[in-house]
């Protein structure tokens, strides 16, 4: 990969709960990896980080979103902790990183699961996530976004481009007007798309968006694409492909497990 190139994988676009019905979307629960001046950032850390692939070079950063069951199911499992002497970088919502520890540590302990995070093998340096920080020379902005115990929204600059990660999110007036502003001239914004307009209206509160509030995001701020993701459960890969014909837009995809996108 070229120290210029800024790319993105998705290791799992799928919502709420792994899924292994779907064979075009894929089925794993919301993982990406962005690649950009020899840096590899994760975009959470759901059952899709078991199969990322195996990294050399500098220890890569998880950045969670939210600690939901669906964006912390792969850490577990994910095959650098158990390399000894290996480091990951994990980055969440929190105060303090003690706080955090204790957190992790409460689902990752038995009964739930039968090692806690700190007897792998390889070493996890956990820290919070700033409003802005920077993993090398990509440069990270943070807001807050609305979602049942809240969630953070990413914006991932590098080389004068920029991603936008915007996972677990129902708009309202205010907030989606700050977000047009913080997704301003965005290459790729990744947007939560869980829903159909019907869907939607049955579940008001539970945290999540459609496809049409994707599309304004993308029209009012100006950005190159859309990636639509954290696929419902239950929507098959036939319903999915039948919703992504009727957008009948170039720039504006489901996201497809496995799939590099070059921004
Ligand atoms: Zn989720
Ligand atoms: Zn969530």
């Amino acid at each position: 990969m070229d120290h210029s190139d800024f790319r993105l994988t998705v290791l799992g676009a799928r919502g709420s709960v792994p899924v292994c019905r779907s064979s075009v979307f894929g089925g794993d629960t919301s993982c990406y990896l962005v690649e950009a001046g020899g840096e590899h950032v994760f975009l959470d850390a759901g059952s899709g980080l078991i199969f990322a692939p195996e990294l050399s070079g500098k220890a890569p950063v998880i950045l969670l979103s939210h600690l939901h069951l669906d964006h912390i199911l792969g850490l577990g499992m994910y095959p650098r902790l158990s390399e000894k002497g290996a480091v990951t970088r994990l980055r969440l919502p929190c105060s303090s990183a003690a706080e955090a520890g204790e957190l992790l540590a409460a689902l990752y302990a038995p009964p739930f699961w039968p090692l806690r995070l700190t007897d792998y093998a390889g070493r996890l340096d956990i820290e919070t996530i700033p409003r802005a920080f920077s993993v090398g020379e990509i440069e990270i902005d943070t807001m807050q976004g609305r979602h049942p115990g809240g969630c953070v929204i990413f914006r991932l600059r590098y080389g004068g481009k920029a991603l936008v990660y915007v996972t677990d999110y129902e708009p309202d007036e205010a907030s989606f007007e700050a977000l047009t502003a913080f997704s301003r001239g965005a290459a790729l914004i990744l947007y939560d798309a869980q829903y159909t307009r019907a869907e939607y209206e049955k579940r008001r509160g539970f945290g999540h968006s459609t496809a049409g509030k994707g599309i304004e995001l993308l029209e009012r701020s100006g950005a190159e694409r859309l990636l639509l993701i954290h696929h419902d459960p239950h929507a098959t890969d036939e319903e999915l492909l039948r919703r992504e014909r009727e957008l009948r837009r170039a720039d504006v995809r489901y996201a497809r497990q496995g799939e590099e996108i070059n921004l």
